[in-house]
C-alpha cells in the first residue's frame, strides 16, 4: 500500500516536470501567450536553395533585395548568399 502511494506521488512529480518541459518547448517556439488567439494555419515559406518548405518563424532568413528569404539550415542560406 506504502509503494503503491509512492509510485502515485513519483508519477505525479514527472508528470509536472514534464509539463513544464512541454511549456519551456512551447515558449521557445515561440508560442507564448501573445498569440494565445491562435492562427488558423502557419504559414510556409520556400527555402529558395534547396526547396524545403519551412515557418518564418523557426527558419534562417536573410534580407536582400528588398525581400526577405527563408531558409531550411545555415548551409542553404551560406550557398544563397554565396550565389549572388
Ligand atoms: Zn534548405
Amino acid at each position: 500500500m506504502l509503494r503503491y502511494l509512492l509510485l502515485t506521488i513519483l508519477l505525479l512529480l514527472v508528470a509536472r516536470a514534464f509539463w513544464r518541459l512541454m511549456d519551456g518547448v512551447i515558449e521557445a517556439a515561440g508560442g507564448t501567450s501573445r498569440s494565445r488567439g491562435r492562427a488558423p494555419a502557419v504559414k510556409l515559406v520556400r527555402d529558395p536553395v534547396c526547396g524545403t518548405y519551412v515557418t518564418p518563424r523557426s527558419a534562417l532568413s536573410l534580407t536582400a533585395g528588398g525581400g526577405t528569404h527563408y531558409f531550411c539550415s545555415e548551409e542553404c542560406r551560406r550557398k544563397f548568399a554565396g550565389r549572388r
